[in-house]
């Protein structure tokens, strides 16, 4: 059997979504910037899939700027709220300690030009709490940064709560919704937020295209610097076939977001059971609060990678969902985030299921990890002394 269960990683692209990319590339084949007809027939094919993103996320057209993906989308809302902050003397920004590399690298980056970085812990649950954000707040800050639902753990985060606040106090929100965008509803004036980041390839779209809802008045400053595309916002010759592709896909998403919603959080449900039955395992993030396609779990006294490869032998493609493939032995910021120690956050799993998961793809998964991670543990020395009593469990 073969179960693709690493879905926060990437998507599969639709059917709807690839015939859309095609059919794109034949017939809007112009420039959106030439001024004859094939190219004024792209743009208005391209202002077509604007209003169409615009008005599922409940925004104005001119409020959608498409961009890269969610790294770019990330990277421009934050780098803009900082930079018209640095202006106003404003160089605080409060963000979260789980947030993913393209929003903490950006604020690293801005960390060593002098701005002031404060990273909100999260609970056990991998939940920020408003309190905290509004204690953090204060007349130095120009931009709460906050994601709307965790990519690893799959949390979601009161970013609603979050966003009256800061509307209250003058200080600008973005969230990087990329994991939930197409997986739970979103709207933007729900949120009251300034930023948004989405990505095509999270929800069945093509890889290397997202957009960044930016509200009318917001700061918005150019990472790429060229031609007058995207309201000279964001130069470079858009990439319509992906643009297309991706509103065909969102579209679909969100037509069929509560029947998806329903089914799929009832196989996480199940998995989520299933695997609880794994003696000395955890649940990471909360039990209510979260993607409906996020498993996530730490064994205790097994590395991670093991266990991928193995699953991998048996046909599973999962996560997990620790940046240990680069080669740097870290745990997951995540994990750590929400008081895994080193030890068990190495242990980890994520599966992420999607709309193509079956019942029978749940009790393959189901039958196979326990088993999977029994050998591991048959072959590891960490087992080994917890279970002669030389270390003591922590879960
Ligand atoms: C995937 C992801 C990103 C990056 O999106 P790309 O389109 O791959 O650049 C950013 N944030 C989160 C939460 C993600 O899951």
């Amino acid at each position: 059997m073969f179960v693709y269960a690493d879905n926060a990683a990437t998507t599969k692209i639709r059917p709807a979504a690839l015939q859309k990319y095609v059919e794109i590339s034949e017939q809007f084949f112009g420039n959106p910037s030439s001024l004859h007809t094939a190219g004024q027939r792209a743009k208005e094919e391209l202002e077509r899939c604007r209003a169409k993103v615009a008005s599922l996320l409940g925004c104005n057209t001119r409020e959608i700027y498409f961009t890269s993906g969610g790294s770019e989308s990330d990277n421009q809302a934050i780098e803009s709220a900082a930079i018209a902050g640095a202006k106003k003397g404003k160089k605080r920004i409060v963000s979260t300690a789980i947030e993913h590399h393209a929003v903490l690298h950006t604020l690293n980056k801005l960390q060593k030009e002098g701005f002031e970085i404060v990273l909100l812990p999260v609970g056990e649950n991998g939940i920020v709490s408003v309190a905290d954000a509004e204690k953090a707040i204060n007349s130095n800050t120009c931009l709460v940064s906050v994601m709307l639902a965790n990519n690893e753990i799959g949390s979601i985060q009161p970013v609603a709560e979050i966003g009256k606040l800061c509307r209250e106090r003058g200080v600008l929100l973005h969230t990087d919704a990329v994991q939930a965008v197409g997986h739970m509803p979103v709207d933007v004036k729900e949120l009251s937020c300034d930023y948004l980041a989405l990505s095509a390839h999270k929800f069945g779209g093509p890889r290397g295209v997202g957009a960044l809802y930016v509200k009318t008045g917001a700061p918005l400053f150019n990472l790429i610097e060229g031609g007058a595309q995207e309201r000279g916002k964001r130069a470079g010759t858009e990439n319509l076939p992906a643009i297309a592709a991706m509103a065909e896909a969102l579209g679909e998403a969100c037509e069929n977001l509560p029947s998806y919603m329903r089914r799929v959080s009832a196989l996480r449900d199940k998995l989520i059971e299933n695997l609880s039955k794994i003696p000395h395992c955890a649940l990471n993030g909360d039990r209510e609060k979260r993607l409906c396609g996020n498993v996530s779990f730490c064994f205790e006294g097994i590395e991670g990678e093991s266990l991928l490869l193995l699953l991998d032998d048996k046909g599973i493609c999962a996560s997990s969902g620790s940046a240990c493939t680069s080669g740097s032995l870290d745990p997951s910021h995540v994990l750590l985030a929400i008081g895994r120690v080193h030890d068990v956050a190495h242990g980890s799993l994520r599966l992420s299921l999607s709309e193509d998961t079956t019942e029978e793809e749940i009790d393959y998964l189901s039958e196979e990890i326990p088993k999977v991670v029994e050998y591991l543990r048959s072959i590891s020395p960490v087992w080994r002394d917890l279970q002669e009593g030389r270390r003591s469990y922590i879960l």
